[in-house]
């Protein structure tokens, strides 16, 4: 059955016109690592493996950074899904605070390449805010707000008397520097092209339908017949793994985005900080280098033919409405771009990172959960680090089979 995984006009890959094109496999080819995927996952991985001399080569099915990549919101955030407390039911606060420091780490490695290469990917550090709306929910925003304050991060408390929002907030918690924003589609090209630049070699249109694995090496096969004969292989697929394990890695669901056209104010949007409320779903918002805000969430149970327009066009009035009634003073609100997409979550929050347990040699590099491309950064320097020999002590906590009974 075709699975379609995004559909819709993603603003990303809308408002970047100047479309970089590879050329795709015609010939057989050997290196250290095949990562399969080009979206911000593959990308990242390959900027890791050139930045450490060993050899990689990006297979893109389609086209670079025009799946999940092209409809992410791009909020990047140390803080998981759920709460510190919600998250001891599956794993340890520890592993839990180990995950947000880690997580701080991945936002700086994300400022270091800027710094190294320019800012061309519309990055922004940014404050961000989890708040509620809910009376009832005061307390665990509270108690988040505790355990974060005791364990070393800045964060600052906020209640409804001091709300310099335009939103309705009975709590909130102000992290700061502990997020930022870029543009995805422009993110990817940059780290593809600065991977090329140290030897990395892309190849788009290029579908992996096979792998024979050898003891020591794995041939990828492409649709056109092609092999790539690599070292290791990295699995940067996405929400689709099938070719490669029956493996379930996640609950799915359907996401769903509306974007702005630009306005001319963010008035009651102080420091245009991230935005993520509590609820479950949650909504989550973010302004755009240009003046547009993003607001997501109203998630529902994926389905494999996602393209339901009734129920997708309801979402989006939902999200549309809800923007509105948080930002009366901001003025001319209007909609241009609607989209949706797949996504995973798994119960600690975490994506997952390492060799499975059948193939050595066949690693994944899965960014699920909300933090996706943080994950992306951290699982990326911690397969560089494993293809030299060394594990990394953080990598357990993104095991493969870490759920396994
Ligand atoms: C609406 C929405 C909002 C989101 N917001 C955020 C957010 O704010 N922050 C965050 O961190 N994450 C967010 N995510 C999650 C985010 O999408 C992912 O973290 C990230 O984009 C995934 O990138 P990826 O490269 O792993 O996957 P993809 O971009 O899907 O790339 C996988 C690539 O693999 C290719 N491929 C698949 N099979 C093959 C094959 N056999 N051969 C060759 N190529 C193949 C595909 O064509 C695709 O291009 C969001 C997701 C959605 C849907």
């Amino acid at each position: 059955m075709y699975i379609k995984y995004v559909q819709g006009k993603p603003l990303f890959t809308h408002i970047n016109n100047d479309k970089k094109q590879y050329s795709y496999l015609t010939e057989d080819i050997e290196t250290d690592i095949c990562i399969i995927g080009g979206g911000v996952t593959g990308a990242i991985a390959s900027y890791y493996f050139s930045k450490n001399n060993i050899k990689a080569v990006v297979l893109e099915k389609k086209r670079i950074a025009h799946l999940s990549t092209s409809v992410t919101t791009s909020l990047l955030q140390y803080e998981l899904d759920d709460n510190l407390s919600d998250l001891k039911t599956y794993t340890t606060l520890e592993n839990a605070l180990r995950s947000y420091n880690l997580g701080l780490k991945a936002l700086d490695e994300i400022e270091n390449f800027i710094n190294k290469y320019g800012n061309k990917c519309d990055y922004k550090k940014r404050n961000t805010l989890l708040y509620t709306s809910k009376k009832d929910d005061v307390k665990s925003i509270k108690t988040e707000y505790d355990l974060r304050k005791e364990n070393g991060f800045d964060v600052e408390y906020i209640d409804e008397s001091r709300n310099k929002y335009d939103f309705d907030l009975k709590a909130g918690i102000i992290s700061k520097n502990g997020g930022a924003e870029l543009d995805p589609y422009k993110y990817t090209n940059e780290l593809l092209n600065v991977s090329c630049g140290m030897g990395a070699k892309v190849y788009e249109n290029t579908e992996v339908v096979d792998l024979l694995h050898h003891e020591d090496y794995i041939d990828v096969i492409t649709e056109s017949g092609y092999k790539v004969r690599a070292k290791k292989v990295i699995v940067a697929t996405g929400y689709n793994t099938k070719l490669f394990t029956d493996r379930n890695f996640g609950t799915m669901t359907t996401t769903f985005n509306i974007a702005t056209k630009p306005v001319s104010s963010f008035n009651g949007w102080e420091d245009k900080i991230l935005l993520r409320d509590n609820g479950d779903p949650y909504n989550y918002l973010r302004t755009t280098i240009d003046n547009r805000i993003i607001i997501g969430g109203e998630d529902v149970t994926f389905v494999p033919d996602i393209f339901n327009e009734k129920l997708a066009d309801k979402k989006y009035d939902i999200l549309e409405n809800k923007l509105k009634s948080m930002f009366k003073n901001i003025e001319n609100i209007e909609i241009e771009y609607k989209y949706c997409g797949a996504f995973a979550s798994t119960p600690d929050n975490l994506g997952f990172v390492g060799p499975g347990p059948k193939h050595n040699n066949l690693w994944y590099l899965l960014g699920y959960g909300a933090n996706g491309i943080i994950f992306a950064i951290l699982g990326a320097m911690m397969l560089t680090e494993l293809y030299d020999g060394k594990v990394n002590e953080d990598m357990k906590l993104f095991k493969v089979d870490r759920f396994d009974n």
